[in-house]
């Protein structure tokens, strides 16, 4: 194995989590794909051919390099939605593709309906509302300057959404803060649309605003962590089931992160372990070397606190992680040799090591941890 880790996206949970969460939208309601930040880490090349696979034809990317990306690696023609970085220099070839993208900043929405006249296309923006998450989004004054220019270029702009972005649908400290925003966004739609502002689709909800709030989800939802089988938050999981008969997690996570073990190595009581005095030892430890680390994304916050499965059964990690190397703890585990698996993340056996059950680290850490996973790790389909 010429890499120390490789990944693997199983196909069977994506359609299993598809199916789900097109069953709780129902029809009518597009699914939009959310693969910003390397499909949350599970590799934009490897997951959009996957997704279209099982039935998605519209995805969501942050910035312009995913979209090109994305472009070069889908079999089958796809909507493609820029939510985020998308430079004036790139309109042209955005507009080109037929990308759409959000606009909130006038001088992107002047600079994109000049591109499309000039190539005699129309530009398909989304206009992104300002409804109190303060990041990008047309504030009041903005937006009615935004009105005007578009009421006299529909011919090269067409408004194709109107959406915006909650901040922080997954729990209920925010619950107060996301209905205001939904008001301020319906009263602005409200008044866009008296102004004949008609948009294709209205759209504002991520993964937790679609389960925890279903009147966000409109024409349209964005949903990221939940297709990948992560909850955004365990409130918001707590909140789904406890409206359903059978307590079962609907969803299926995708991603196993294995590596084997390096090397292995007997540690008499009282040393201490890697780099420093964080971890000395209580009785003499067999230790399996693991070549992965913080340089594969392998948080250092993890010292002393991930667990890891060899044969089945979870083993601690101890002392620091380092950059390229981690030790485990094997003591109890009878047989281990070197090359036997490690997983990292994902399922052994009856076992299974998830990002939230790393005890007291926040569960942003599902995000983090899952798109710091790096390029260039190998990763495989499998079933
Ligand atoms: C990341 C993002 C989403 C998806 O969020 P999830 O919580 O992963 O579903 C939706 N909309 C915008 C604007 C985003 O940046």
């Amino acid at each position: 194995m010429l890499h120390s880790s490789y990944i693997e996206i199983s196909k069977s949970a994506l359609q299993n989590n598809i199916d789900f969460i097109r069953r709780e939208i129902g029809p009518d309601v597009q699914f939009s794909s959310v693969v910003k930040g390397n499909a949350y880490g599970h590799g934009i090349e490897q997951f959009a051919p996957l997704a279209q696979a099982c039935g998605i034809n519209h995805f969501s990317v942050f910035s312009a390099d995913e979209a090109d990306r994305l472009l070069k690696n889908i079999p089958q023609p796809a909507t493609i939605l820029i939510m985020g970085y998308l430079d004036n220099p790139e309109l042209e070839w955005a507009i080109r593709h037929d990308m759409e993208f959000f606009v909130f900043e006038l001088d992107r929405l002047q600079e994109a309906s000049a591109m499309a006249r000039k190539l005699g296309k129309s530009a398909k923006i989304h206009l992104e509302l300002e409804t109190g998450m303060n990041r990008t989004g047309f504030d009041k004054a903005a937006l009615a300057r935004a009105e005007a220019f578009l009421a006299s270029h529909r011919s090269e702009v067409e408004l194709q959404g109107i959406c915006t972005h909650f901040a922080g649908a997954e729990s209920m400290q925010n619950h107060e803060r996301v209905l205001r925003q939904l008001q301020k966004y319906y009263r602005q739609v409200a008044r866009l649309q008296q102004a004949g502002h008609l948009p294709r689709q209205r759209h504002t909800a991520c993964s937790a605003a679609m389960i925890s709030y279903p009147e966000t989800r409109m024409d349209m939802v964005r949903v990221g962590i939940m297709q990948y089988g992560l909850w955004p938050s365990p409130e918001t999981y707590s909140r789904y089931i406890s409206r359903q008969q059978e307590k079962k997690d609907p969803l299926q996570r995708l991603i196993n992160w294995k590596s084997r073990i390096m090397s292995l190595k007997s540690v008499p009581q009282g040393e201490y372990i890697g780099y420093g005095t964080s971890f000395q030892a209580p009785r003499d430890m067999v230790l399996a070397i693991v070549p992965v680390g913080y340089a594969w994304g392998y948080s250092r916050s993890l010292s002393n606190q991930g667990q890891v499965l060899i044969k089945g059964t979870r083993a601690a990690v101890v002392g620091n992680v380092n950059m390229n190397v981690m030790m485990v703890d094997v003591t109890d585990i009878p047989d281990v040799e070197k090359d036997d698996e490690v997983v990292l993340l994902g399922r052994q056996g009856k076992e299974s090591i998830t990002v939230a059950s790393f005890g007291e680290l926040s569960t942003q850490l599902n995000y983090e941890l899952l798109t710091r996973l790096p390029l260039n790790i190998p990763r495989y389909i499998i079933d």
